[in-house]
């Protein structure tokens, strides 16, 4: 836990969210900003500061977080989705606790910008 780090103050209660799920090791909240008619956020509720910081003994806990985050798209209606994770500033992240993005509800194009 990092007492500076947004995503961790929204596990811990301290900065409201709109929760979708949350279970011993995992959170997932919508998007304040959302960028698709369904966009939320899936975290592991251990600090990992993004992609770059898993380690081998994170792997099952990453798993997980694919694993809810595909699920909880198909109960919110929006199975086809897209799943991203940002890693680093260059590639658009902001927010340095790791955290799988589910947008769905539109047709996405590719390659991203
Ligand atoms: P990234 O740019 O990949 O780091 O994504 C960070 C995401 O967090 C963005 O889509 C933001 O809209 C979202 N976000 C930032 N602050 C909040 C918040 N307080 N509640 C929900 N989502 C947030
Ligand atoms: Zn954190």
């Amino acid at each position: 836990m990092s007492s500076t780090c947004l995503f961790c103050r929204i596990v811990n209660g301290e900065i409201p969210a709109k929760k979708l799920y949350e279970d011993d090791d995992v959170f997932a909240f919508w998007d304040i900003t959302p960028q698709a008619p369904k966009h939320f956020l899936v975290i592991p509720k251990k600090h990992l500061s993004g992609p770059g910081a898993v380690s081998v003994e994170d792997e099952a806990l990453i798993g997980k977080v694919v694993r809810i985050g595909a699920e909880l798209a198909k109960e919110n209606g929006v199975e086809q989705c897209r799943l991203v994770m940002n890693n680093g500033a260059e590639a658009g992240q902001t927010v340095f606790h790791l955290h799988l993005h589910v947008l769905g509800g539109r047709p996405m194009s590719w390659p991203p910008g």
